[in-house]
């Protein structure tokens, strides 16, 4: 063997060793596996406020830019004139359904599944508020979060059964603070709160035992004031009992056995404005009964906002006035909110309040749960709790959802190929939402 012979063998294993240990081609191999592309970003948490494109990989918010070219992704989704917003969290819902009598909303008929209203309208987080307690807790885990692809959180009831309504919830020896405390020490990844509500006695009892779990356990507390005979003052509550972070929901509402916000000269209460002023958060909670007009027109009109928006979803509330979240945000909008401060509401803010900081943002490597939203433009009616109407031109649509970086709702095909550039034979893909 001649020594040229021998040094073209060399060359020839040497080239194919490299050639085995090259990786594979990368221009065939997308960067990013989905790419929003030319919507008007609204991240309120990262300052951000116009027209950007993000891009998705493993799951992840991958980059958030000008510009970024449609062939370096899988999948794009056209986002032009729509917002692109951190998908929705829901601070107030009622998910923990199921099938028994006299159950309510703790496995009863009351509440509702979870996937079945949040994707549709941009939500990507829901928490449950005080369905479960902390002796069902576990049953309303593997029921519902274990089974759901939305993330359900829980702010559970200081009633150790939850919400069954009736003599259950009446019962003040099932209220117990160490033990809900405990519970929640043992899921911190899912219980983010307690809940105290629909007690009717005159002791402040449940509240200072909800609080006492959630001081051990530090996380807030949710109140659904009113109903007691005799009436406990608001007030109290507010500057008295609740701590700065704590919550009180149904903001704008008039119920009987609970003082509204704004007197009956129309002006809000000095010691709401007291109270939000040493930090108590203000959640809207529309539900069936809880957002009148007449509460939130001279509320809002003298700059008394929600801290959060949220729909107190149950299978009352979503066929009246309150119908789902971006209907709950459009009237916010409509009486004057600025669209950046809606968003914030039920995205930064709503993280902030759960103590969960990694939610409720587009910032590079966070979870990408997304948001696109139309802002339509016309003329809408919205009803409130009472059956009062008021009109607006604007209302919020859910476009685009994406939960984990998978498209998990597309109203109009938006991140869809034209059927016609599909190939040839039977169904290749299936629906990503479906499983
Ligand atoms: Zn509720």
């Amino acid at each position: 063997m001649s020594h040229l012979w021998f040094y073209r063998l060399q060359t020839v294993i040497v080239f194919s060793l490299l050639l085995a240990a090259a990786p594979p081609l990368r221009a065939q191999e997308p960067q990013f596996s989905l790419l929003i592309k030319g919507g008007h970003v609204i991240d309120p948490k990262n300052g951000i406020d116009g027209v950007m494109d993000v891009a998705v990989a493993d799951g992840k918010i991958a980059q958030v830019a000008n510009n970024i070219q449609a062939s370096r992704a899988g999948r794009v989704a056209d986002a032009t004139g729509l917002y692109v917003v951190p998908g929705l969290i829901d601070l107030h819902a009622h998910v923990f359904w199921g099938t028994e009598d006299n159950a309510a909303y703790s496995s009863g008929y009351s509440a509702v599944p979870p996937d079945s209203h949040s994707f549709r309208s941009g939500q990507t987080t829901l928490v449950d508020v005080g369905g479960a307690g902390w002796r069902n807790f576990p049953q309303f885990k593997a029921q519902v979060i274990d089974r759901s692809r939305t993330r359900v959180l829980s702010f559970i009831n200081i009633v150790g059964t939850g919400m069954k309504g009736g003599p259950v919830e009446q019962n003040l020896t099932d209220m117990d603070a160490k033990l809900t405390a405990i519970r929640i020490r043992q899921y911190p990844e899912l219980i983010v709160g307690v809940k105290v509500a629909h007690y009717g006695g005159p002791e402040w009892d449940p509240v200072t035992r909800a609080v006492e779990a959630g001081r051990e356990a530090k996380v807030p507390v949710m109140v659904d004031f009113g109903g007691h005979t005799p009436p406990l003052p608001l007030e109290d509550l507010l500057l008295k009992h609740l701590r700065p972070g704590d919550i009180l929901t149904h903001t704008y509402a008039h119920v009987g056995g609970r003082t509204p916000i704004v007197d009956e000269q129309g002006n809000v209460r000095p010691y709401v404005l007291e109270a939000r002023k040493r930090g108590i958060v203000f959640d809207v909670g529309h539900g069936g009964g809880s957002f009148l007009y007449r509460q939130a027109v001279p509320a809002t009109k003298q700059g008394f906002y929600p801290d959060v928006i949220s729909t107190d979803l149950h299978v009352g509330s979503m066929n009246s006035g309150m119908k789902n979240i971006l209907n709950t945000m459009s009237k916010l909008l409509n009486l004057g909110m600025p669209l950046n401060d809606v968003i914030r509401a039920n995205t930064a803010k709503a993280a902030e309040v759960i103590k969960r900081p990694e939610l409720g943002h587009l910032g590079v490597g966070a979870e990408a749960d997304i948001a696109v939203l139309g802002l339509r433009r016309g003329t809408f009616g919205f009803v409130d709790s009472g059956g009062g109407k008021a009109t607006g031109d604007q209302k919020l649509e859910g476009e685009l959802t994406v939960k984990g970086g998978q498209v998990v709702w597309d109203l109009n095909g938006i991140s869809h190929t034209l059927w016609s550039d599909m190939p040839v034979g039977p169904n290749a893909r299936r629906n990503p939402a479906s499983r």
